[in-house]
């Protein structure tokens, strides 16, 4: 049995701890997990300051955006997350982030190709870049859904990046790795050529 309570603070933990890391800047950035039972998405509020955030602070609403619970807005892109839960029924979290290495290539609409032995386990392969779409459309997760149903995560053209986990924690790491790729790789690319792993086939 999940609990609203628990979520709520696995949330607000999420986005403090991914604040603090600097995957993202001002108020940019959203954490979600969904409470399937009720098909509810627990969410970061819309345009709030990470540091000041409480428990309290975290929104609750169904796929639709209504409001269940809450004193503020919900995540100006409250639409990508509700797509994603409601087509990938593996993904229970979604941690997005506009981390800036990976945003770098996103903005480049590059693709970041296995170079790392830990993004055959946490992101199951290359990163690829799903189509832009407006920020706040539910083309944004829409666009995101058919990479996101082979990979635990994508870099969305000219935005950002979104991971996604069957926990928070796994999404929470996997953006983690994301990032962590994204500036090895950029650094390979700045010292030399890197060397892509063939061993690993694609899906
Ligand atoms: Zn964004």
């Amino acid at each position: 049995m999940t609990d609203l309570k628990e979520l709520k603070q696995n949330v607000l933990m999420t986005a403090k701890k991914a604040y603090d890391e600097k995957l993202m800047a001002g108020t940019s950035g959203n954490i979600s997990a969904y409470f399937r039972e009720k098909q509810w998405i627990v969410i970061t509020p819309s345009s709030y300051d990470y540091s000041l955030m409480a428990e309290e602070d975290i929104v609750v609403i169904d796929l639709d955006g209504n409001l269940v619970e809450g004193r503020h807005k919900p995540s100006s892109e409250w639409k990508m997350h509700a797509e994603i839960y409601r087509h990938l029924s593996h993904a229970n979290a979604v941690v997005h982030t506009h981390s800036p290495y990976a945003s770098s290539f996103a903005v480049n609409h590059q693709e970041i190709p296995v170079v790392l032995i830990e993004m055959i386990p946490f992101l199951k392969g290359k990163l690829e870049v799903s189509p832009y779409a407006q920020q706040g459309s539910a083309e944004v997760g829409l666009n995101a859904v058919p990479i996101l149903e082979r990979k635990n995560a994508c870099l969305m053209a000219n935005h950002g990046v979104v991971a996604i986990g069957g926990t928070l924690p796994e999404a929470y790491t996997n953006s983690v790795y994301v990032e962590d790729a994204a500036k090895i790789y950029h650094l390979a690319l700045c010292s030399g050529h890197p060397v892509v792993i063939k061993e690993y086939e694609e899906v």
